[in-house]
């Protein structure tokens, strides 16, 4: 199936991880992929390996001056946007509210919940050059039940959920969608570092309350991403769709 003939997509946190497979499940349906992150050689190699359908670019997130380049390369090389997904984020430190730092909670708001931000402000315009779009914001499970230890975490992804909802409201008239997945735990380096930090015990302990028992793939979520970016979805605006094994209805 080639849903993405001639469209372009710019992912955030695609050098790995479900940012990756939602770059790679492009591709294979014929769109081109702008693939941003701040792991750069990762990145790089990640975009030489799907061809040249896809390129690497440095993309901060929290940076509006990264923002402004990443718009332009986009237009350079493609003359067009149809899809942004706002895949980039971190899982901050499970620690209590009572020992969370104030640099801690500010690194969480400005990468998982200020990069979202800036994304959606900065595509509008060339998004609606050509009639519009989608937009897929990445939230969480924590975005929609809290977890001790998980403060920064929750705060970002419950936000995620109130900026979907405005953001579609508003551009919805400028002919662009925005919806918003909800991952529960996903086997990627965000649940399994290869730093020889573990987070297996926990991984484990909320394995237990998921139906499933297993974390997903992190092409399960792309799929759902794919759905949300394509035209299958044109009815779909401000949604919230949950992928958890089970999890939050368990
Ligand atoms: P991951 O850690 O493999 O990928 C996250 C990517 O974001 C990395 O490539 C990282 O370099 C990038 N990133 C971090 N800070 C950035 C910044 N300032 N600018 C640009 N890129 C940055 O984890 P993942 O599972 O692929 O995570 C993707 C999204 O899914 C995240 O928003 C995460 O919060 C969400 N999520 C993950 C899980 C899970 O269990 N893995 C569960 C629920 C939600």
């Amino acid at each position: 199936m080639q849903r993405f003939a001639g469209k372009v997509a710019l992912i955030t946190g695609a050098a790995r991880g479900q940012g990756e497979a939602e770059a790679r499940l492009l591709v294979e349906e014929g769109a081109r992929v702008v693939m941003g992150d701040i792991l750069d050689e990762r990145g790089q190699l990640a975009a030489e390996q799907l061809g040249d359908a896809a390129h690497y670019l440095h993309l901060d997130v929290t940076s509006e001056s990264d923002w402004d380049h990443a718009i332009s390369e986009v237009s350079d090389r493609w003359g067009r946007l149809d899809v942004l997904v706002n895949n980039a984020g971190i899982a901050a430190a499970n620690v209590p509210l009572a020992e969370l730092s104030l640099d801690e909670y500010r690194r969480s708001i400005e990468i998982n919940q200020i990069g979202v931000f800036l994304g959606m402000r900065a595509v509008i315009f060339l998004l609606t050059k050509d009639g519009g779009g989608a937009i897929v914001n990445i939230s969480s499970t924590a975005g929609m039940r809290g977890k001790p230890g998980r403060f920064a975490y929750s705060s970002t992804k419950y936000a995620i959920r109130g900026m979907t909802q405005v953001a579609a409201l508003e551009l919805a008239p400028l002919g662009i969608r925005v919806n918003c997945v909800f991952p529960g735990a996903v086997a990627t380096e965000m649940i399994f570092p290869d730093n020889g930090e573990s987070r297996a015990a926990s991984l484990e302990k909320h394995l237990e309350r998921v139906p499933l028992r297993r974390p997903a793939d992190a092409t399960e979520l792309a799929r759902i991403v794919l759905f949300l970016a394509s035209e299958e979805s044109s009815y779909c605006i401000g949604s919230e769709f949950v992928a958890d094994g089970g999890f939050l209805c368990s």
